[in-house]
């Protein structure tokens, strides 16, 4: 066993990346974050992500107890289970509850992806260097491994951890036969403020996420709403937030914005005009309603008043599965191993988990209870897992949203309704 200390390198500080340094950290053990963009709010995001419980727990047991209270704090609800609807808004089916009692680190939180990444910023100041683009890396003859950057500059560790995303520079060099292939859906999504003028909406629209399942298309929305305001917030964790060396009114920020419901309309790339590209809301928000004859008239409505600002088009793509490779000390985790579609927001989610496993493995060969490689090894094959398992289910999600056969969607539509009615098949399918 290697008696020195461990020192990580990890390319990329988006939410896998972050996470894990807040793990290693805060386990004693020596970690290097290098981010290309120039700073933590280069890129202002503006979807709340949805945190399932597996994302929740590796948050828990990463971030430090203060950050986690504040990360819940700060969280939207995201209300109970999906329901999943037609195009006239008839239910099919409703997931069931989460069970009552769960614990904040059990359950689900829509969370703000700025104030997120602020969070897990905190005090890793020294630790996450921004402006710094991986290039490419260097296995050396001494077991160490050399991380090399745009500006000329280089970093050496044990381990470097490439967590830079879908097309990952890291994955390129080590795995280059790895290939993400286009997905056949497009989507479509856009943001609708809730208020007064929006109390029409039907209140499943306003209460959880659902699932619209057409004769043609697919519709997906999600509500985001505050659990308390803004001023709650900064009155109940202002001070935690300042001994944490944060800014109260830039963390709370985005949790003053308003509650609102998002959509996003999937339809397979062959079905849409060619000229639905680009980011020309107005024609995207106009070229979706124009596909909704039929539809109930509160569905057409969500679409017709929201705001084009808020509407873009996204392409879809997918990783396809990698056989497991020769371990050695440059590994992945997220995005860029197993970059996925967005549809059941499964990606970041999925990038936590690694983020989680990949920190309880590294405490073992810190502790000295185990070898790098064989703990690597043993990382990167839950990893494989646990993230192309979620590859393949928002695959499939994509494939029920995109697909062209009458016969299959009525007969995916009649399985909802039998899982709508049948308790201990609903729960069969949809418990995980
Ligand atoms: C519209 C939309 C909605 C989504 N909603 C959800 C949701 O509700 N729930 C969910 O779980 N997931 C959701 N996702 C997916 C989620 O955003 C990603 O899966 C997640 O961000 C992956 O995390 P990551 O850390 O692997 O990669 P990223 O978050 O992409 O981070 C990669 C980081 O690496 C940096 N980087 C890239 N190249 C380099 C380089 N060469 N050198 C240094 N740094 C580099 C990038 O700047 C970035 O900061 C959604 C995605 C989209 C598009």
């Amino acid at each position: 066993m290697s008696t020195s200390p461990l020192r990580v390198i990890i390319a990329g500080g988006g939410i896998g990346g972050l996470c894990l340094a807040q793990g290693l950290h805060a386990a004693g053990i020596s970690v290097v974050v290098y981010e290309r963009d120039a700073a933590p709010d280069a890129r202002l995001q503006g979807y709340r992500l949805n945190i399932e419980p597996v994302g929740s727990r590796a948050l828990h047991d990463c971030l430090p107890a203060h950050l986690w209270e504040i990360l819940v704090a700060t969280a939207g609800d995201p209300g109970p289970g999906m329901g999943v609807f037609t195009e006239r808004l008839r239910l099919l089916m409703r997931e069931d509850d989460p069970p009552a009692g769960l614990s904040r680190s059990e359950r689900t939180h829509a969370v703000s992806r700025i104030t997120l990444r602020r969070l897990l910023l905190a005090g890793l100041d020294g630790i996450v260097h921004f402006g710094k683009e991986f290039t490419r890396y260097r296995q050396n003859a001494d077991g160490t491994v050399t991380a090399f950057f745009a500006d000329g500059t280089c970093a050496t560790g044990d381990l470097l951890v490439g967590a830079d995303g879908a097309r990952s520079r890291v994955r390129r060099q080590l795995l280059p036969h790895a290939k993400q292939r286009n997905a056949p859906g497009v989507g479509i999504g856009g943001k609708l403020r809730l208020d007064d003028r929006t109390a029409w909406l039907p209140e499943e629209m306003t209460s959880t996420k659902n699932m619209i399942l057409p004769k043609r298309d697919f519709l997906f929305t999600a509500v985001f709403r505050r659990r308390e305001g803004g001023d709650a917030i900064e009155a109940r964790v202002g001070d935690q937030l300042r001994a944490a060396g944060l800014d109260p009114d830039l963390v709370v920020q985005d949790t003053k914005d308003d509650d609102y419901v998002m959509w996003a309309y999937v339809a397979h790339r062959r079905a849409l005009p060619a000229e639905a590209t680009g980011k020309h809301g107005q024609r995207l928000r106009d070229l979706v309603v124009s596909r909704l004859a039929g539809w109930h008239p509160d569905l057409r409505e969500l679409i017709s008043q929201t705001p084009p600002d808020t509407v873009e088009r996204f392409d879809f793509a997918a990783a396809a599965r990698v056989k497991p490779w020769a371990t050695t000390n440059v590994t992945l985790l997220g995005d860029a191993i197993h970059y996925m579609p967005p549809v059941g927001g499964l990606g970041g989610n999925a990038a936590l988990y690694d983020a989680n496993a990949l920190r309880r493995a590294l405490i073992t060969v810190s502790r000295g209870e185990w070898e790098l490689l064989p703990a690597i090894a043993e990382y990167e094959r839950a990893m494989l897992k646990h993230g192309f398992g979620a590859v393949r289910a928002a695959t499939m999600y994509l494939h029920l949203a995109t697909l062209r056969s009458h016969v299959i969607r009525a007969t995916a539509r009649m399985f909802f309704q039998l899982c709508g009615k049948v308790p201990s098949l609903r729960r069969a399918v949809f418990a995980e």
